[in-house]
């Protein structure tokens, strides 16, 4: 996948055109007006696997880009001065209409993106959830899969790879079950 970061032009704070400058052996963007580097940084997002009681998983079908009409965990960006644990519920309330609680962090991951460049993905494990499932806004269908080889591709590698994480660490996880 060729990796095409779209081009910021503009400061934000000031309007000036930006310049490119090599500061700290990295070429940055650098406004001159206001005299600083515009540093860019990975953008935080979460994701759940949603675990029923047979342990199917529950994946959404995207219908906005990037990978428009492939299937993908419940998920989305955080907002600013929310915390992940409630980026995820909300996104996964947005995603799916259920409600649910974060029953453990699986992991970080950061993934190509073509709009932000980087993606960091927090993914979480989800088996307490209620509500009737529907689809949200960016989604044209949702459903829950058996995870085996029917199982559709995941859009995003860091999807796959929580996905595989559940399921390779399975008898680890309810054995946490029973611990708690
Ligand atoms: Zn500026």
């Amino acid at each position: 996948m060729t990796i095409k970061i779209q081009k910021k032009k503009n400061c934000h704070f000031c309007g000036a055109e930006l310049k490119r400058k090599y500061i700290d052996g990295i070429q940055r963007l650098f406004c001159s007006f206001c005299k600083t580097p515009i540093y860019e940084n990975p953008i935080p997002a979460t994701c759940v696997v949603v675990l029923d009681k047979d342990n199917r998983l529950i994946l959404v079908k995207r219908s906005v880009e990037p990978k428009r009409g492939m299937w993908c965990l419940p998920g989305g960006f955080m907002e600013l001065f929310e915390s992940p644990e409630r980026a995820a519920l909300r996104e996964l309330k947005e995603e799916t209409n259920l409600t649910g609680e974060i029953d453990l962090l699986l992991g970080v991951r950061a993934n190509a993106n073509p709009v932000y460049g980087t993606v960091l993905v927090i993914g979480y494990l989800i088996k307490n959830f209620s509500g009737d499932m529907s689809p949200g806004d960016d989604a044209s269908d949702i459903d829950f899969f058996v995870y085996d080889k029917s199982m559709p591709e995941a859009a995003f590698d860091s999807h796959d790879y929580f996905i595989r994480t559940v399921f390779n660490n399975m008898p680890l996880l309810q054995q946490k079950k029973e611990l708690l």
